[in-house]
């Protein structure tokens, strides 16, 4: 048995530049409109009057990067009616076109609302970790991709081992649903999922 394939982020060295976002569009010739990878912007905190200026005493900002999370329970494989979804032996989680009726039943159970609809092709498609890549021996485009070296890519247990466990930056959701396939570095203002604080910013990218 192969050990699950995981994505790492760390938010600290994230500019949110997109470059990943881009390579992955790039690479799997993406029409507009679908989005494999996406980069949240998230904000919160509150500027203060002092004498009549307005201080950001506590105002904070941070992006991350996601793409389908390759879960150990892959709510939108129990939910795909016609068992289009599949899950390899290294973990990666697989679609296949053939067998899609497009219903959309998958996009709406995720929470990370990875899986995106190709109108063009009439079926959902979405992030396959550069399953040709990886069985090459290489790294998916993403994290090839990162001008700062934000990610990296490799076996969970290691990921882990070198990274930690934290998988739950806001706005993700609650890694107890679905146990992404995944670990962040948070920077020093990275809200937890449960925080109940902040807001996105950039709503209409993604
Ligand atoms: S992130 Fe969503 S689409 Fe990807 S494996 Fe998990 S539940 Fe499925
Ligand atoms: S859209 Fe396709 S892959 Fe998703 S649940 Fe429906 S048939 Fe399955």
């Amino acid at each position: 048995m192969a050990k699950q394939l995981a994505f790492y982020v760390d938010i600290n060295k994230c500019s949110g530049c997109k470059a990943c976002q881009i390579a992955c569009k790039d690479r799997s010739n993406l029409p507009v409109g679908v989005r494999w990878r996406k980069v949240f912007q998230y904000e919160g905190g509150e500027w203060v009057d002092q004498n009549g200026q307005m201080i950001p005493s506590s105002v904070y900002t941070y992006s991350v990067s996601s793409a389908c999370m390759h879960c150990k329970k892959p709510i939108c494989m129990d939910v795909c009616p016609t068992s289009a979804i599949s899950k390899r032996d290294d973990g990666i989680v697989l679609i296949n076109a053939d067998m899609c009726i497009g219903c959309r039943y998958c996009s709406w159970a995720c929470p990370y609302g990875a899986p995106q609809f190709n109108e063009e092709l009439n079926v959902m498609t979405k992030c396959d970790m550069c399953q040709d890549l990886v069985d090459k021996g290489e790294r998916p485009a993403c994290v090839e991709s990162c001008p700062y070296r934000a990610m990296d890519f490799g076996p969970l247990d290691e990921i882990r081992e070198k990274y930690g466990t934290f998988a739950d930056p806001a706005p993700l959701p609650d890694p107890a649903i679905t146990e992404p396939a995944v670990v962040y570095k948070p920077n020093k203002v990275t809200k937890s999922s449960r925080s109940g604080d902040g807001r996105l910013m950039n709503l209409e990218e993604l």
